[in-house]
């Protein structure tokens, strides 16, 4: 992934106590999904393929049926694109539908059926990119791996008071400010927070700034910025 520019890091004190209330926070809000019952990272990995530019209550529906039909990376690596796509039909992305057979075959192959632990490696197998290791890595792994979404990057800039990009997951800047986030213990529950709140909370037109447990330190809601969406 190209990294753009670098830019101040906020202090260390502010990501860190942005976790801590999200992660409270996450307690009573966090969602629910099959994919966040497991610790599988075969089923975390194939489950985010499924999430890019896909609602999860799609991915919801297909969840249970794929992995009753393909329940490891064996069984997955033999199956053919015809069967995967009678299943994968209702994510639509019909392009993507390869790349599911591809990767659990390159995990075979290359890394004897165990999803790799290294993001250096996990981003060289086909369909994943930086945000889909990262989710690995955290969720199954339960490493102190980054991640970064469209969400995330516009709740850094208000609550921050940061720039980025119109690429902001892609700003060097972003990147460190995850990394900083992620550092303390339970990054299992702190990336799946930040993912959560930034969809429910603060949300692109109308933040629910009212029901935020930040909005006291939000650079954002105290200035009252009205930032460009
Ligand atoms: Fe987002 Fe509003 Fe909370 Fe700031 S106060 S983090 S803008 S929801």
């Amino acid at each position: 992934m190209k990294i753009n520019t670098v830019k101040e890091v906020p202090a260390f004190g502010h990501i860190r106590y942005l976790r801590e209330k999200l992660v409270e926070w996450f307690r009573t809000h966090g969602r629910d999904y099959p994919w966040r019952q497991t610790s599988d990272p075969f089923r975390v990995l194939i489950a985010e393929i499924m999430l890019r530019r896909t609602k999860a209550d799609q991915v919801k529906a297909v969840y249970d049926r794929l992995f009753a039909e393909y329940p490891d990376v064996e069984t997955m690596a033999k199956a053919g694109n015809k069967e995967l796509e009678q299943i994968l039909y209702p994510l639509g992305l019909k392009w993507r539908t390869p790349a599911f057979g591809l990767v659990a075959r390159e995990v075979k192959e290359k890394y004897q059926c165990k999803i790799p632990e290294v993001r250096e490696e996990l981003i060289t197998l086909p369909g994943v990119g930086e945000y889909v290791a990262g989710a690995v890595l955290s969720i199954a792994y339960g490493k102190k791996e980054w991640i970064v979404d469209s969400n995330i990057v516009r709740l850094f800039r208000r609550y921050l008071g940061i720039k980025t990009s119109k690429e902001g997951r892609r700003d060097k800047h972003v990147v460190e400010i995850a990394k900083a986030y992620v550092s303390g213990k339970d990054p299992r529950k702190a990336n799946l927070a930040l993912l959560d709140f930034a969809a429910l909370i603060c949300l692109p037109r109308d933040p629910k700034c009212t029901d935020c447990p930040v909005s006291a330190t939000c650079h954002y809601h105290v200035l009252g910025k009205k930032e460009k969406k």
